[in-house]
């Protein structure tokens, strides 16, 4: 069993195959690898198993096209280009982070029995779960304490970050399939982080791991066919391939919404700023000396108009670095990014 303290997981070195992929090194680049999409279907935890001829390829085939869309929308994915076999991808070798990342807009699935919701309840704002990725204990849900006690957020990241990533990603693949006459009522993403440490989209974006549905008639298009055994899993993963190869899904253009930014500025630790000396003066004597030191910080918030989260955080950061603080003695940090709607 690996330690709670291996996260980010180690970037593979040797084939590894799993339930719906095979990944293995590239045989000329090593910052990448080769993930060849297989045609095995599983559900509830391997326990029901088939296979489907022509799945992995259809499942390559969408994953591409919404990583090229996520990318297009400045999300940095793990995608590089096909492998191959049409079957197989080429991805950016990352360390991965040992989460599920689960983003639902309608209530299906492991929600409505967890919550006693009724399925089609729709969750506005969108609920971002967490689940332990980790086959032998069935991926439990995570309380963010106990990602923060077990370390499963590499230091380099942060949870925020990553409920940020993962909504930024939803407002872009709802839109797409909204526009293709599709409901995505939930997904599960997975993240890892590049030799930048920087946080990057990875796994797979396919009808596997989405809940769609057609939202004029309900009909599922996703693997909840198989797990349900409701029709033709072919036939509708199919039905998503083909929509999502409209041009206008590349062209789509979203609609700007409103975000508060928080920025906090700090002094650097070696420069105390007069504002915190004169403060830690006054209290450290009013205290006999039981308060050391107070650091006068500034908070800043920001309202943004951007087409997600990702957006809107690279615009704080901008104005946060070059306007809201002073670089010789100060430190910016944009430290949440919150979408109108949400619950603060
Ligand atoms: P639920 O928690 O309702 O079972 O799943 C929520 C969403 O995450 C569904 O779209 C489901 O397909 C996806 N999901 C959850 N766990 C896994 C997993 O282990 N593998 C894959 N491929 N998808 C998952």
């Amino acid at each position: 069993m690996p330690a709670a303290t291996d996260a980010p997981s180690k970037p593979v070195t040797a084939t590894y195959e799993g339930k719906a992929k095979i990944i293995s090194p590239h045989p000329t680049d090593t910052t990448q690898l080769c993930v060849e999409f297989k045609d095995d279907a599983t559900a509830f935890n391997g326990k029901k198993f088939a296979q489907f001829n022509g799945k992995g390829l259809l499942n390559a085939s969408i994953s591409a096209t919404l990583f090229t869309l996520l990318h297009n929308h400045g999300i940095p994915t793990c995608f590089v280009g096909y492998g191959q076999a049409p079957n197989t991808l080429i991805y950016q070798k990352l360390a991965m982070i040992p989460l599920e990342v689960v983003v639902r807009n309608v209530a299906l699935g492991s929600v409505c029995t967890r919550y006693g919701l009724e399925e089609g309840h729709v969750l506005c704002p969108p609920l971002v779960e967490f689940f332990y990725k980790r086959d032998d204990l069935n991926d439990p849900l995570l309380s963010d304490a106990a990602i923060t006690a077990l370390r499963l957020v590499p230091p380099q990241t942060t949870l925020q970050h990553i409920t940020e990533a993962a909504l930024a990603a939803n407002r872009i693949l709802t839109e797409a399939f909204a526009h293709i006459g599709i409901t995505c009522a939930d997904f599960k993403l997975e993240f890892g982080l590049n030799p930048n440490n920087e946080l990057i989209l990875a796994d797979e974006l396919s009808p596997d791991n989405f809940r769609l549905r057609d939202t004029a008639t309900g009909t599922i298009l996703d693997k909840d066919t198989f797990r349900l055994d409701e029709g033709d899993l072919l036939d509708r993963y199919e039905q998503v391939r083909d929509r999502l190869n409209q041009d206008s899904i590349q062209a789509l253009s979203l609609p700007t919404e409103t975000f508060t930014a928080t920025v906090l500025v700090t002094s650097r630790k070696s420069v105390l700023s007069p504002q915190s000396r004169t403060v830690s003066q006054y209290v450290g004597d009013n205290t006999d000396g039981c308060i050391q030191q107070v650091l006068a910080n500034k908070q800043f918030e920001l309202t943004v108009n951007a087409t997600h989260h990702g957006e809107a955080r690279v615009i704080a950061e901008k104005q946060a670095k070059q306007i809201l603080s002073n670089p010789v003695i100060e430190d910016a940090t944009v430290t949440t990014i919150t979408q109108n709607h949400e619950v603060r």
